[in-house]
Order: structure tokens, then sequence, then C-alpha cells
């Protein structure tokens, strides 16, 4: 099984080690070779797994170095109790046509967890496998929910310490109070003043800094890696629920296997959405239409319409804050797979994103874009409104990022021409109070999670406060 950076096919990299890394040497992402796709009977056998052992079928196909056994017990422990639901990610369906794929049962109850409560088990492996790295320093960019999944999934892992960056303000009063509240000696986390793709920038600047990766590795054998979600430690488990979804819905008599289904994703970093796109083209789950809903923050809806990616000049804050988001870095193996894996045009493409803020597909590759993918946004308002009728019409409360994912399906009339529409549910309600304050007039959210609870009394150990320009400041600071 080879890896490839997006810039550059002449190298190849084992799955070990493109978790290892995080990011390719020339910048690039990893993406993997083609292997032969899951056929109707291997969908069939999938129905009577578990989802434990739906990820590791899945899984094991992409990740050749690791044993079954290995694979069986990080799934074992990573889909346990530490979920509230025995399916782990149960659908629900609000009508006949429309399932709600629920990915929050996790420990901190949104979607990441998903990933993340598997990753560092993967990571830590990986990096015995590849040798030479003795321990890793996982730096991590949050809009919110990742933050704290990654402090979850990483805390307390032997030989790894995690940092944490999230905009300051730019956060629910919960999303803060997890990552603030957050114990353990390997942790860091630090507010900056800024907006999510600063943090992402900021780190992707101390990644790109060789003298201080150098430094660290020769005096402290300490690798540098990262747990979002352009790490393929984080994309592979993501396919896993998409796959087991259609397994779902097979066994429900929803669909026969074989038979098309459309997905629709709420999408901030192009990562829970692009795991659906590979679920279909890696894996050959027959999704028709990657449906993918943004905020008001609408670069990526503008760049499925026009085939040109263009962040704008404005940044909105809105109800959605796991959503606001210009720059998705998982685009890039997007641009890969619509390139037919030509690096040297993706390269070309970066450069010129580098160089001028925006950048166009060719035409080309804008028509196979668009045969996959189509878009569009919801405003706050539109979101909150999508709210209240989902209570009302279907007794059903969710998040305001899932909100966010039916309004524009509606909008765009799907579920479509009689085929299943799976709309990605990524986070509790509970994990936004005051939208859901606001929404529906009055507190209708009863019974908070356990974790929730016992995070008010929880003492905030977390207090830092960094400017954009002093995130290398506060990682080198670590040493
Ligand atoms: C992270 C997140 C998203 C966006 O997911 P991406 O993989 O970044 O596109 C949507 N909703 C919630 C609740 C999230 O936490």
């Amino acid at each position: 099984m080879k890896y490839y950076s997006t810039r550059n096919e002449k190298e190849t990299y084992t799955a070990a080690q493109a978790m290892a890394m995080g990011l390719a040497p020339d910048g690039g992402l990893f993406v993997p070779e083609r292997i032969p796709t899951v056929t109707a009977a291997e969908l069939n056998a999938l129905c009577s797994m578990d989802y434990r052992s739906r990820a590791v079928d899945i899984m094991g196909r992409y990740l050749e170095e690791f044993s079954a056994e290995e694979l069986e017990y990080f799934a074992q422990h990573a889909y346990a109790e530490n979920f509230d639901h025995p399916d782990v990610a149960p659908l629900r369906f609000t009508d006949d046509r429309t399932a709600f794929l629920e990915l929050w049962h996790g420990p901190t109850c949104a979607f990441k967890d998903m990933a993340l409560q598997i990753m560092p088990r993967l990571l830590s492996r990986a990096l015995r496998k590849t040798g030479e790295m003795k321990t890793a320093l996982i730096l991590v960019a949050t809009s919110g929910d990742t933050g704290k999944a990654a402090l979850e999934g990483f805390c307390d892992v032997p030989g790894v310490s995690i940092g944490v960056t999230y905009p300051h303000g730019g956060v629910s009063d919960i999303q803060f109070k997890q990552m603030a509240t957050q114990a353990g000696s390997n942790v860091h986390v630090w507010g900056v003043r800024g907006n999510f793709d600063d943090c992402q920038t900021g780190v992707k600047n101390v990644f790109s800094d060789d003298e201080f990766a150098a430094k660290l590795l020769d005096e402290y054998s300490i690798a540098l890696s990262s747990a979002n979600s352009i790490n393929w430690g984080r994309l592979l488990p993501q396919v896993v629920y998409y796959i087991s979804a259609y397994a779902q819905l097979v066994l429900d008599g929803k669909v026969v296997a074989g038979d098309p289904i459309d997905v629709c994703v709420p999408t901030g970093n192009f990562g829970n959405i692009l795991a659906a796109y590979y679920a279909k083209t890696l894996f050959g789950a027959p999704i028709r239409k990657f449906v993918c809903a943004s905020n008001v923050n609408d670069v990526l809806t503008r760049f499925i319409a026009t085939g040109t990616y263009d962040p704008g000049p404005t940044f909105t804050v809105t109800n959605s804050p796991s959503m606001d988001i210009r720059k998705s870095s998982n685009v890039e193996r997007l641009l890969w797979a619509v390139n037919d894996g030509d690096g040297a045009a993706v390269k070309k493409l970066m450069d010129d994103f580098a160089a001028t803020g925006r950048y166009s597909l060719s035409p080309a590759a804008t028509a196979k874009l668009q045969a996959d993918f189509v878009g569009a946004f919801a405003t706050p308002e539109e979101t909150e409104a999508e709210m209240r009728l989902l209570h009302d019409h279907c007794g059903y409360i969710v998040d305001p990022h899932t909100a966010v994912a039916t309004a524009v399906a509606r909008k765009l009339g799907y579920p479509k021409d009689g085929l299943p529409c799976v709309v990605a549910a990524t986070a509790t309600p509970y994990k936004f109070p005051e939208t859901c304050l606001r929404a529906f007039g009055t507190d209708i959210l009863t019974d908070p999670p356990a974790s929730f609870v016992a995070m008010e009394k929880a003492p905030i150990t977390q207090k830092q406060v960094v400017d954009v320009d002093g995130i290398d400041a506060a990682v080198r600071a670590l040493f």
C-alpha cells in the first residue's frame, strides 16, 4: 500500500510514515493509491458486523503494516463504553428517506471523537513502527471541537504530548470550558488572538520551521506531528462511519447493496466530507452526490459552483463556529483527485494560492468536481429556523452545525429522486445552549451529558492567551 504527497507522485511512503509525519516534506498532504474497492457482497458481509468489526475490516485495507490483531485491539478500546450508544454511530430517521448519522455519542459529544478516540493509538503505534522517532509533539489548531477531542484522545498517551490552539473568544462557552479544564501533564492549550485560519497558519508555520524540527529531533528525540484532519490517521476512521451507515441502510431494508444514496455534510475544514468522498472513490461505497453545506463563510460552496477557490476578505463568526473556516486544508486532497493524481498541477494551484490568495481549477477538473459535489450555504437565521422546524415537525433537536446541513439539503431538494439522504449529525445540541435558547425561545435542553455537568465544577487550568505571531514562541517555550 503506497501513499504519495499531493504535490509529488514520484516518492512513496507507508501508512505508518504518513501518520507519523502528518504533512509530507514538500508541504503536501498524504493520499493513498487506489486499491480494489468493496463489492456488494462485502457490503452485505459488513451488515452482520458491529461497528468495531466494520472499522477493523475497512481500515485494515489501507493500513497494511498493522495486523488485524492490532486493529482489533484498538477498535475494541476506542469504541467501547466511552460511547453512550451501543451502535457507536447510530442512524436516526426523521422520515422514510432522511437519516441522521449521529456522530456525537463519544466522550466530547462531537464527531471528532469518531477519529480521535482511535487515532492516538494508531499514531503512537505508527511512531514505533517507523522506528527512528521516540516520542511526538502533536500540534492542533481547532475551531472548537477538535481541540477537546484531541486532548481527550491524547491525554496520558505515553510518549506523546499535545498542544492545542483555538481562537480566543471564537468558540462557544462550553467548548472553551471543555478545553480550559483539561487535566494532564502532557497537554497544553493556547487561546490565540485571531481566528481559526490564524491558528492553523500559526501551527503550519511551526511545522515548516525545519531548524526547529531538527532541534527537537536531535536534542529531545521528539517528532512533530498533527492531529488535524490533514493527518491520514484522522481521515481513515471517518471513512468507516459512512460505509457503516450504508451497511445499516442495507440492514434496515432501505437499500439493496449497490443502490445509490446521497450524503449531506456540514463542512468546515473539508475533512468529514472528504472522508465521505473517499468512502466512494477509494472504497466503492455507492454514494451519488456529496452535498457540501456551509455557513455564511461559503468559500467551499462558491468553489463547487465556480471552480475558483477564493476565501474573500471577510471572516464571519457564526452560530456554527466549527465551520467558521475559509482555508480548508483538506481541499488539497480533492484537488489531487480531480486532477487525476497530477502532483505538479496541485503544486501549481497551491503556489497560485500562496502568491495571489486564490486559484482556479481547469475546466476539466471543475467538471469532475461538479459531477460529485453540490453545495449551498445557510445563514445563522436559517440555521435557527431549521432547528425549530426539526423540533416542531420531528421532535428532534439538532445542533446548529447539523441544522446547517439539513437547511442546505432542504434548499437543494434533498432527499431527491427517492434516494435516501444520510445527513452527518456532527455534535450534540448541548454543546451550543446559547444558540438553542435563541432558536427555541425557552430552555428545552433538560438532560445534559454527565461530562458537561462535571465540567461546571472543574478548575480552569489552561489560561494562556497568545498573539498570532506568539504561537511559535509558545511552542518553543515548552523546551
Ligand atoms: C469540525 C466540525 C465540523 C466541520 O467538519 P470538517 O471536517 O472540518 O469539515 C462540523 N460540525 C461540527 C460540530 C464540528 O465539530
